[in-house]
């Protein structure tokens, strides 16, 4: 018998500690324990926290005295040795503590902290095949419903709880409130059908002469058989209806009252299991074979492929075929979407091919979901071959992954900015693509700078998509001078006359309208005409903004808010004009010129419910919105067919925003935001208004010159060392005493310049330099 070996574990914590933590493991527990499972231990005073074995070994620490582990949560790993290394380069890299990347890359059902609350599950159970301790815990659940692990630990009058809790949670008999987090909201839209005693040729044409002195009733009753053709069951959409002639639903209330329309809510499918046929897939066009082809060549050659397509270019359907061959090769797919594109268009699109075998990660789908995909993926023979993600699926457990699409791959969504750690998903895939032995292909119709740089250089493989498919044109762009309109007296409001004339006649021909704009809110500011004062908010220095449905102003940094002051709290004054415009004004104002439309506003603020952001694209989509006015939501990846007229309510904001890539963002959203008109059949129209008319950004949007813009920038980043000739890395010092702030900067930057020397910048106190209530300064090195 060989002597007992005292077994260690390095497990990593979920918090901001630098090194991992070393745990004795109790002997009775040597074989189980595992790289990857989930521990449960004891950390600082009291607090007990879920972590994760990184490493097993025979070392004592030297520093202190270990504690035994609590508890093992997992039967076998949830983490692969591989996710392991990513989260541990990406501390390196981007300069945080492992366990911040621990935190970000699971997902918070798989956290259990101490404040996990346990319930029953309402399933019925056996109270024969219970512990003691799990019945205890049940009995108590009976009344008090709701326990947290600390008040399990006091019933139980033990501090291991957690392997009770995980026997019952297998058991189905109790759930953990990270789970059972709003379930999922079907979605109702109105149909209509004939009732059924009017199922018939007879009992129609008796409706018909019953109709005789009705025409709008006839018109919507003919227009509804014509829909259904021979089939008097078939139920449609009603706003399906509505779309073809816009009295139909005015009329359907009188139908129903003569008995010969019912109206009825039904659900619609909108995620779910796929139970539609599954389609095959479309034949490229010469072009996109040929891009195709390239697409290979630069995988043959063991590089990063950028798709450089224009909007509706066919760049998804290039995708697909490529998707087929990964898994029928038996590799997965990977596809990254920036956050607020992955709407379920993309999605249905995918799933009309693959079926069941597209799963979703994405943080407004529940936990739930989110685990039953993470373990799926964990499985040796798992049912999601493609999984669609924004940013935070670079996290997921990636086995056996043939390709990395990154689908709008310059969208500053893939940019973690707060808090830590904050990777790039695109570099980060870039990087990390090698050691999964899987393929990168990005795609965009603006790629970023520093893509298209690497394409130039010959670091990617670059594929060129000129066309739109199918020969439908780009959009005609055209420019509304705002300067000029204001002298001739042309405006009314934020619109010029130009603007105005366009909005009626698209309106009149039925053709859907998206109206951009970069802010939201009613009106940033409120300014008092007399001396300039506009109210600031108390923690931060920005002006409050104006919103005009809760009449309040609000801090869009801190959320601070209060009711508008009458009077100027400068000096008295009671003239206080409002200034800047925002969404919500332009939903309201063209309401006014325009009462008959239906104007529908998408922004940060209509969309914070969970479907509601869905809802908005589904009415739009179906016909139920003409205009639609939006912020930068509207710019991304959606695909509408009756959109005539885009138009871009003010370029300026965008090109004189403090960024050195403003101009690069400004020709990215413009040109994306223009995409969106036309697309089918019928060239689309777009007008930018703006002060300046003949800005050469301007200009390359409106000649569609990517490449233009690109020389032009790379020339002043080169001038100015940015990226990609230079790398920034940018240090924040925050503090709640100004003086503090600035010279804690001010050291810092001294010992920093003492080592890196010109390379260090600053400090300087950033636009908005303060935000609640702590002092912000900044540091930038260039290297
Ligand atoms: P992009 O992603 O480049 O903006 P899309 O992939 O959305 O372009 O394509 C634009 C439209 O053209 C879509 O409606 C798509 O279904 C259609 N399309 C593209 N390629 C084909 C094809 N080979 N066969 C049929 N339809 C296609
Ligand atoms: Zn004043
Ligand atoms: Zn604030």
């Amino acid at each position: 018998m060989s002597a007992r070996i005292t077994k260690f574990v390095n497990v990593i914590l979920p918090i901001a500690v630098p090194n991992t933590y070393t745990y004795r493991v109790p002997n009775e527990w040597n074989k189980e324990i595992e790289v990857g499972k989930r521990v449960i231990v004891q950390f600082g005073k009291k607090r007990l926290y879920s972590a994760i074995i990184s490493t097993i070994h025979e070392v004592a620490p030297s520093a202190y005295q270990a504690k035994y582990l609590e508890a093992i949560l997992d039967d076998v790993p949830i983490v692969t040795q591989n996710q392991l290394a990513l989260w541990s380069w990406i501390s390196s890299y981007y300069m945080c503590t492992i366990g911040e990347v621990m935190n970000a890359a699971l997902p918070a059902g798989l956290k259990l902290v101490s404040q996990t609350k346990v319930m029953l599950s309402g399933e019925e159970y056996d109270i024969e095949t219970l512990s003691d301790k799990e019945y205890l815990i049940t009995e108590a659940l009976q009344i008090q419903h709701v326990l947290e692990i600390n008040d399990i630990e006091k019933i139980l009058d033990i501090k291991t709880v957690y392997p009770v809790i995980k026997s019952l949670r297998e058991k189905g008999i109790i759930l953990l409130a990270e789970q059972v987090k709003e379930g999922y909201k079907p979605k109702k839209l109105p149909f209509i059908s004939l009732a059924p005693a009017i199922r018939n040729d007879d009992a129609i044409r008796e409706a018909f002469n019953q109709l005789e002195r009705a025409p709008k009733q006839l018109n919507a009753l003919m227009l509804f058989l014509q829909e259904v053709k021979d089939d008097f069951s078939l139920e449609i959409k009603k706003a399906k209806l509505a779309k073809k002639d816009k009295s139909f639903s005015t009329a359907v209330p009188q139908l129903i009252k003569k008995g010969i329309f019912i109206e009825e809510k039904k659900e619609v499918n909108r995620l779910g299991t796929y139970d539609k046929e599954l389609i095959s897939l479309y034949d490229l066009s010469e072009q996109q074979q040929y891009a195709y082809d390239k697409v290979k060549t630069g995988f043959a050659a063991n590089k990063p492929v950028l798709l450089h397509g224009v909007t509706g270019s066919g760049k998804t359907e290039i995708y697909v075929k490529l998707i087929q061959e990964v898994i029928d090769g038996g590799e997965k797919v990977l596809y990254l979407l920036p956050e607020i594109a992955l709407t379920t268009q993309i999605i249905n699109r995918l799933r009309q091919f693959f079926g069941d075998k597209v799963g979703v990660y994405h943080s407004r789908f529940n936990t739930n979901e989110r685990i039953e995909l993470w373990q799926d993926l964990l499985k040796e023979e798992g049912k999601y071959k493609i999984i669609i993600g924004a940013r935070s699926s670079i996290f997921l457990p990636l086995t056996n992954l043939g390709l990395i699409i990154i689908d709008e791959e310059h969208d500053s969504s893939f940019k973690q900015y707060d808090p830590a750690p904050r990777y790039h998903a695109r570099d980060t895939m870039i990087y990390w693509s090698g050691k999964l032995g899987a393929k990168v292909l990005m795609g965009s119709a603006t790629p970023a700078v520093e893509t298209y740089f690497n394409a130039k250089q010959e670091k990617y493989h670059l594929v060129s998509l000129t066309k739109r498919y199918g020969g439908s044109k780009l959009p005609e762009i055209l420019c509304s001078d705002l300067q000029e309109a204001q002298k001739r007296k042309k405006m009314k409001s934020h619109f010029s006359e130009y603007l105005m004339e366009h909005i009626e006649g698209y309106l009149e021909n039925k053709e859907q309208l998206i109206l951009f704009q970069n802010r939201r809110g009613y009106n940033p500011l409120w300014s008092c005409e007399d001396c300039g004062w506009t109210p600031q908010c108390k923690n931060c220095d920005v002006s409050m903004t104006y919103h005009k449905h809760i009449h309040v102003l609000k801090c869009h940094y801190c959320g601070h808010s209060h009711k508008p002051q009458p009077k100027c709290q400068a000096c008295g004054s009671a003239k206080i004009k409002m200034v800047g415009f925002g969404t919500e004004k332009i939903e309201e104002e063209l309401g006014q010129f325009f009462p008959k439309a239906n104007i529908k506003r998408m922004d940060l603020d209509t969309t914070r419910a969970k479907n509601s952001y869905q809802q908005i694209i589904d009415d739009f989509q179906d016909g139920e919105i003409d205009i639609l006015v939006g912020t930068q939501m509207v710019t991304k990846g959606l695909d509408f067919d009756n959109v005539g007229l885009v138009s871009v309510l003010s370029a300026d904001s965008l090109l004189n925003f403090p960024d050195f890539r403003s101009f690069e963002r400004s020709f990215q959203v413009l040109t994306q935001v223009s995409g969106r008109a036309g697309r089918k059949e019928k060239r689309g129209k777009v007008i930018i208004q703006t002060y300046s008319p003949n800005h050469w950004v301007i200009q390359k949007v409106i000649q569609n010159d990517y490449e233009g813009l690109f020389k032009q920038e790379l020339i002043e980043r080169r001038n100015f060392k940015y990226p990609p000739f230079y790398r920034l890395i940018k240090i924040t010092i925050k503090h709640r005493d100004r003086e503090n702030s600035m010279q804690g900067a001010k050291e810092l930057v001294r010992q920093l310049k003492s080592k890196l020397g010109g390379r260090v910048l600053g400090p300087q106190a950033p636009y908005v330099s303060r935000v609640k209530n702590r002092y912000i300064h900044e540091i930038i090195i260039k290297f």
